[in-house]
């Protein structure tokens, strides 16, 4: 590659950073091709389930894809699978087992009231100030963005100084390229977060009301920017694939958050229909692809 394209590749590269927003997912070759080999990566036994109920939610949401079209998307391999399945136990999947606890067994103690009290505030504190970081984060990518994209500008104008320069821009793009996809997987977890906080809202309003409490209803912290299935993430960064599952309410939910993100390894994109798998949050019950799911795993596998 002469000095030149190279020069063009980085301005197409420009170009297309500008219209590219944060969230797109990341092109990956198409698994219609070479099936996508998985494996468990950590596995918390907090979460009270076994590994091999674990290992069975895997193998039915593997199926949900596979079985309509009759191709192997997806080989669990033990030890060498590519794609790591996670199980990690935090704040989120503390929050349900704390939720369906004090609605059903201890609804009526003020004193479970005042600690989901204190969890929110806790929660919300923290995403303060993770947002505040984040907020900051942009702001200086965008400039640098902006700063980046003018001196390339001039470069392709002509006004060349050295290779040295050229050299300059270059790890500038690599730095924020990597910067962009580190922001990505930030807004996610911002995301997750405010979901939760606002499932807390929810819950606490409710008991606000069983509890005919004297206190003010908690609003919610704002509109759900939301791109992410409650309960896991897929994600993907300088070759390292990986879905992580926080939370699931019962082993169907489960098989759905699987099957969701298996969609998005797969390279599929969210699906505007409320019953479809692949539909941005994890509302049906339905363990078996939605007509729009379909459509969009035909279409990514070019099958007529
Ligand atoms: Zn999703």
């Amino acid at each position: 590659m002469g000095f030149r394209s190279i020069v063009s590749a980085v301005l197409i590269f420009a170009t297309a950073f500008v219209v590219w927003n944060y969230l797109r997912p990341e092109q990956i070759l198409p698994a219609c091709v070479e099936p996508i080999t998985y494996n468990i990566g950590t596995f918390d036994r907090k979460f009270g389930i076994s590994y091999r109920t674990f290992l069975s939610a895997l193998v039915e949401a593997e199926a949900i894809w596979e079985k309509p079209i009759g191709k192997e998307l997806f080989v669990y391999e033990p030890e060498s699978g590519e794609l790591a399945v996670n199980l990690i136990y935090d704040y989120r999947q503390e929050t349900t087992g704390t939720l369906s606890g004090l609605e059903n067994i201890v609804a009526k103690d003020e004193l479970a009231y005042q600690a989901m009290r204190a969890k929110y505030i806790n929660l919300k504190t923290e995403y303060g100030g993770a947002k505040s970081v984040y907020d900051t984060r942009i702001e200086v990518f965008d400039e640098r963005n902006a700063a980046y994209q003018k001196q390339v500008e001039s470069w392709n104008r002509g006004k060349r100084t050295s290779r040295e320069q050229f050299n300059q821009l270059e790890v500038e793009r690599v730095e924020l390229e990597k910067e962009m996809a580190e922001l990505k997987i930030f807004e996610t977890q911002l995301n997750e977060m405010v979901r939760e906080i606002n499932k807390l809202v929810e819950s606490l309003n409710r008991l606000i009301k069983s509890l005919n409490l004297n206190v003010e209803a908690y609003n919610t912290i704002g509109v759900l920017r939301g791109e992410t299935f409650v309960g896991g993430i897929y994600h993907s960064a300088e070759g390292v694939r990986e879905i992580n599952v926080y939370e699931f309410g019962n082993r169907d939910k489960l098989v759905r958050v699987l099957a969701h993100e298996f969609g998005h390894a797969l390279g599929l994109e969210h699906v505007d229909a409320r019953n479809a798998m692949m539909y941005k949050l994890n509302e049906g019950n339905a363990r078996v692809l939605s007509e729009s799911d379909l459509a969009a795993l035909k279409a990514l596998c070019e099958i007529e």
